[in-house]
C-alpha cells in the first residue's frame, strides 16, 4: 500500500525532549503519536532488563514486526532514542533533537536516574551518538539536527515540520 502521508521519526539522547515535542507535534498535525518504549514493554519485545545500563534489551525483530502494521500507512509520529534497525522506508522526516550540556545534565538528575547512566547519556549526547547513527542509517537530506533547549526551540522545531509537511504533501500528492 502506497503511504499517503509521511511518517516522522523523533529521535535522540534520551532527555532531549522527544516525548514532548512528538506529543505536541502528533496533536498539531494530527498524527498518530508512537512512543516505541511503551510498545516495547507493552508486546514483550525485550528479552529483559540490562542490569548494567538500567535498560531493556531490546528484541529489535520483533518490535518492527509490531510496529509494521502501524506506520506502513504513514501519517505516524515516532519517539525513540535510537533509529539504526528500524527499516529506512518508514520515514520520510528524522528529526534528531540536542539538548546543551547543562540542560541535558538537569533534566536527567531530576529523571533520579543514577550518576552511571546519567554519565552515559551525557557523553552519548557530546559525541552525537545517535545523530551518527541517523545518518549512517538514513538519506543525509531527511536527517535534520534540531535544538532542543526550551519552548522557543520546540515551537520552531514544530514549525518547521509543518512547513516540511506543506511542500511534501505538495511533491508527493499532486
Ligand atoms: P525524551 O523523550 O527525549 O527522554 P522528554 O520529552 O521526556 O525527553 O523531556 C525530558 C524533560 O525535559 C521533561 O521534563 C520535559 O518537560 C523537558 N523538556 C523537553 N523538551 C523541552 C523543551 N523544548 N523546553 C523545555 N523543557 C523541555
Amino acid at each position: 500500500m502506497a503511504k499517503i502521508l509521511p511518517n516522522i521519526l523523533i529521535t535522540g539522547t534520551p532527555g532531549t525532549g522527544k516525548t514532548t515535542t512528538a506529543q505536541s507535534l502528533s496533536e498539531r498535525i494530527n498524527y498518530r503519536y508512537v512512543n516505541v518504549g511503551d510498545l516495547v514493554i507493552q508486546n514483550n519485545c525485550h528479552e529483559g532488563r540490562d542490569l548494567e545500563y538500567d535498560s531493556y534489551i531490546l528484541d529489535e525483530d520483533k518490535i518492527c514486526d509490531v510496529l509494521e502494521p502501524l506506520l506502513s500507512g504513514g501519517g505516524c509520529v515516532v519517539d525513540f532514542h535510537s533509529c539504526e534497525f528500524f527499516p529506512e522506508r518508514w520515514f520520510e522526516l528524522v528529526l534528531v533533537l540536542h539538548a546543551n550540556t547543562e540542560v541535558l545534565f538537569d533534566r536527567l538528575v531530576s529523571r533520579n536516574y543514577s550518576r552511571k547512566k546519567i554519565d552515559e547519556n551525557m557523553e552519548s549526547e557530546i559525541m552525537q551518538v545517535v545523530l551518527e547513527a541517523a545518518r549512517d542509517s538514513y538519506q543525509e537530506e531527511i536527517v535534520h539536527s534540531l535544538a532542543s533547549n526550551n519552548i522557543e526551540d520546540m515551537e520552531s522545531n514544530i514549525l518547521r515540520v509543518e512547513e516540511w509537511l506543506h511542500e511534501w504533501k505538495k511533491n508527493n500528492l499532486t
